[in-house]
């Protein structure tokens, strides 16, 4: 089995350099794709070829299918690796790529549209014996007192959310009968605005939960493995800003289940690719709210723990090549975190691109910084605010949380403003260092 010769990478910033540093080392020859103002990014001075895609707006660049295909033909690519965000979780891109007779790295498009659905993702998880929130387990029809019933069953609060959902959006909280009937309007209105699809469904809402989620791997071969899992509890606006891994103080027994669980799944969907099983954790138990079919932005952490290089296992599977790994080879060594480092006011939020005259990485025994920042590269407006991951690993949460102190202390991004005052407070923050903690916990801080 020969791996693929040539990727083209169809994203930006720090997972486009993340996954042309992967090809480098495979000996993998590399095309960069890049709209009119990203031609100064660093993985497109380092990349064999380059190809301008369009201009600025990521409708015509980055989302463009036609032509990042058209650049995987005039440079004779072999697969196209989406990164995350843009075209990663777009079923019909993956069609179309694989069509044009190029390799999608990712999961087949057949189940990048079960998973992209959420009611037919759940559907999914209930058949393969993963725990689900109790909810309507299925959308809600316009019988309303089916849909009072139903919510009755499950009991308030209760959440209204959108099955073509993402990103955060689409949700509604409701805490009584009187709310739900609107609440339902609304949701679908909106929905059908934003995502062009207006089906909505019930859950539990759950208020005190964590976010934890599982890292699987899965080859064209039938076998799967599961990398632990990973706890992303701080949020803002269900936006990630630190994860760690192992998620700690979990339940072994629930944990160990749910592993399990995870891996039987991936079968029973005949799962390809590398994938995250997202679950809610409270009181013990173990919640599937959705999967996301890519790798994430998250995955460092996970590779620290492991020494599992999921970027590397994902172009491999690609290659039609079996998992190097077989569950038993994986043991989690030790705790890692991540810092999502994003340009933008600590305080209000507000995007802040701009130039960056000076750049100073931190470094020092188990310490890894992904970032295509560098002095004088110009931050543009046009695209997500993430500039840099700090990670950091230790033999326990401890040595790993004040490796991230002092990394964050180190870390210089001089020109635009940063988030990275946040971070410095958080990781100094009481509930943050005892894991007294649940999803809601940075938004209340903020707030406070
Ligand atoms: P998206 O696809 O938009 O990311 P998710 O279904 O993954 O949506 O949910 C995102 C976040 O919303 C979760 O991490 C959690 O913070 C919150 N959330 C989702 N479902 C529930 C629920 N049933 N109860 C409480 N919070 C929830």
């Amino acid at each position: 089995m020969a791996m693929i010769d040539k990727v083209l990478i169809a994203n930006r910033g720090e997972i486009a350099l993340r996954v042309l540093r992967a090809c480098k080392e495979l000996g993998i020859r590399t095309v960069a794709v890049h709209s009119q103002v990203d031609r100064d990014l660093m993985h497109v001075r380092l990349a064999d070829e380059s190809v301008c895609i369009g201009p600025n707006s990521a409708t015509e660049s980055y989302l463009n299918i036609p032509a990042i295909i058209s650049a995987a033909e005039v440079t004779d690519s072999v697969g196209i690796h989406p990164g995350y965000g843009f075209l990663a979780e777009n079923a019909d891109f993956a069609e179309q790529v694989e069509k044009s007779g190029f390799t999608f790295i990712g999961p087949r498009a057949e189940t990048i549209r079960l998973m992209g659905n959420k009611v037919s993702a759940i559907e999914a998880m209930v058949k393969a014996g993963v725990p689900t929130v109790p909810g309507s387990n299925g959308p809600i029809n316009n019988d309303d007192e089916r849909t009072l019933r139903i919510a009755r069953e499950i009991g308030y609060p209760v959440i209204i959310k959108a099955a073509s959902g993402g990103g955060g959006r689409g949700m509604q909280v409701v805490h009584s009968e009187a709310a739900l009937l609107k609440g339902i309007q609304v949701t679908q209105s909106e929905a059908k605005n934003a995502f062009g699809d207006p089906t909505v469904y019930l859950e539990k809402y759950l208020e005190r939960p964590r976010h934890v989620e599982v890292q699987v791997l899965a080859d064209t071969h039938g076998n799967v493995i599961h990398l632990g899992d990973r706890d992303c509890s701080m949020q803002r606006r269900h936006q990630k800003v630190i994860e760690e891994a192992p998620a700690p103080n979990i339940d072994e027994e629930a944990r160990q289940k749910t592993l399990k669980a995870c891996v039987d799944a991936c079968k029973e969907i005949g799962y390809v690719g590398a994938g995250t099983f997202e679950f809610l954790y409270q009181d013990g138990a173990f919640y599937f709210i959705e999967m996301n079919t890519r790798v994430q932005v998250e995955h460092p952490v996970s590779e620290m723990v492991t020494g599992v290089d999921i970027v590397r296992e994902q172009l491999r599977i690609a290659s039609g090549m079996p998992l190097q790994y077989s569950q038993d080879d994986i043991t989690i060594s030790g705790h890692a975190m991540e810092c999502r480092i994003n340009a933008e006011d600590p305080k209000t939020f507000v995007p802040s691109p701009g130039k960056v005259n000076h750049f100073h990485a931190p470094g020092g025994n188990g310490i890894r910084v992904d970032s295509h920042l560098y002095s004088g590269y110009t931050v543009p407006p046009y695209y997500d605010s993430l500039v840099a991951k700090l990670i950091t690993w230790g033999d326990d949460r401890e040595i790993a949380r004040r490796r991230m102190k002092n990394a964050l202390d180190e870390l210089v991004v001089d020109g635009i403003k940063t988030n990275q005052p946040l971070h410095r407070n958080l990781v100094r923050d009481g509930g943050f260092k005892s894991v007294d903690f649940t999803i809601h916990y940075l938004e209340k801080l903020i707030r406070d």
